[in-house]
């Protein structure tokens, strides 16, 4: 318990102790990449720090919703000032009501909608409303797009299904399984012959409208237009998935940036500022058929909750047109920044990159679908998390996760990022 790495060291055995895999979500293990799961202590702009008093610059972002970079002063503010009015008082409160306008204004799709808990919840929602509205049973997913941990999305998922190597889950019934269709992403071709070949039976499509968890894959021009057309055709509908999307590529999320108005959409991570949350919504005649008003039951004792809203409030206040073009340059300038690195070491690489999402494949050329993102090589990938660690850069630990940039990462942290990636690449 004693040396530099001993407090790290006494909390990772109590966490193995009493969590799987020392872990209360699998991708923090570190496994992937081979080391010890991080312990960490506090978090401050575009940096965190150990337990035992080291500093990273980091890039893992909180998984998507610190966009602001750590404990943001108008963030902290705000779930203080919640805080201290009480909170969980299990009726509906102004904050909801704030946050649900303010996700309306910005997503005009969202005509009526719902707070969850977790993205997963919102989901799960979305596609029990999507099956109800249509009544029908079908819901089709792409290979490596990750939509949460209820039953029928974890077939050929990404994130860390994609990180641990497994195709699907333990515990997910045939039925569940048998009702997700797994189509590769990017491929229209495939998507043509689905909807030839269950014509009328397919409830809801899902996509992530960047896929964004086996590293980063941008939709092809005509692929989100042509899951567009299909389900309008069909009858079915169009659930775009915006969790990381939604007010990371665009104050209209990746709906605007793209042009594609879906009929559900599904958000989290940011909307949270950090804390907990998910939404769901869409068109008014399909959010009517959830409960108390239609037939679909779907609720949560802690749905709507005050330091969520608020801290998802002062999130969204905080974030405008400039924020985004500085987001992009950010993203931008890491991307070249590593591309010359790279280059200099010989090493092979290709950035996949949205804005200020951005994954490393080590790979010849960038991916199209999840095929391709999973063939990239681990185990640099690996040595490379290991060798960026070791100078004080935290990547996430897995190469199919996206790095997330913030708008504490400045000009220095951008650079200081591709300084050790310089020495990394060359490791
Ligand atoms: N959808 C997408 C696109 C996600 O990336 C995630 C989580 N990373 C989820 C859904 C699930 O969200 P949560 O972890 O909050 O349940």
């Amino acid at each position: 318990m004693t040396g530099p790495d001993g407090r790290q060291a006494a909390y990772r055995e109590r966490a193995r102790a009493l969590f799987p895999g020392g872990v209360n979500s699998p991708v923090r293990a570190f496994r992937s990449v081979g080391r010890e799961p991080l312990i960490l202590a506090s978090g401050a702009g575009a940096w965190v720090t150990d337990v035992d008093g080291r500093r990273y610059l980091d890039v893992i972002g909180g998984w998507g919703p610190a966009i602001l970079g750590h404990a943001h002063p108008a963030v902290v503010g705000a779930i203080r000032e919640a805080a201290n009015a009480g909170f969980a008082l299990g009726a509906t409160g102004p904050l909801e009501v704030e946050l649900g306008e303010r996700l309306k204004a910005r997503l005009p799709s969202m005509q009526r909608l719902r707070f969850t808990s977790s993205g997963t919840e919102a989901v799960m929602s979305a596609i029990r409303v999507a099956r109800a509205a249509t009544e029908r049973e079908l819901v089709v997913k792409f290979a490596g797009g990750y939509h949460g941990h209820s039953d029928g999305m974890l077939a050929e998922a990404g994130s860390g299904v994609a990180t641990l190597g497994i195709p699907g889950s333990a515990g997910v019934t045939a039925a569940a399984a048998a009702a997700t269709i797994v189509l590769p992403y990017n491929d229209r071709s495939a998507l043509t012959y689905a909807f030839a070949q269950h014509a009328g039976r397919i409830a809801a499509v899902i996509v992530e409208p960047v896929a964004a968890n086996v590293g980063v894959i941008p939709p092809e021009p005509g692929f989100l237009e042509d899951i567009r057309a299909l389900t309008r055709h069909d009858g079915s509908l169009l659930i775009l998935d915006e969790v990381i999307t939604g007010f990371r590529l665009g104050p209209g999320g990746a709906q605007a940036r793209y042009g594609i108005q879906p009929d559900l959409t599904t958000l989290g991570k940011i909307i949270g500022g950090g804390m907990p949350i998910g939404a769901y919504g869409g068109r008014a005649d399909v959010m009517g058929l959830v409960a108390p008003d239609g037939p679909v039951y779907q609720a949560g004792t802690l749905s709507g909750h005050a330091l969520s809203m608020a801290a998802g409030i002062a999130t969204l206040d905080a974030l405008d047109d400039e924020s985004y073009l500085a987001l992009e340059s950010a993203g931008e300038a890491l991307e070249e920044g590593l591309e010359v690195a790279a280059l200099e070491a010989g090493r092979t690489i290709a950035i996949g990159r949205v804005g200020s999402l951005l994954t490393v494949y080590f790979r010849d050329g960038r991916p199209h679908d999840a095929a391709e993102a999973l063939d990239a090589d681990r185990a640099t990938y690996a040595r490379f998390f290991g060798a960026m660690l070791d100078a004080g850069i935290l990547l996430p630990p897995s190469p199919f996760e996206a790095w997330f940039l913030s708008l504490a990462h400045g000009r220095s942290e951008i650079a200081a990022i591709v300084a050790a990636a310089r020495t990394a690449f060359r490791a």
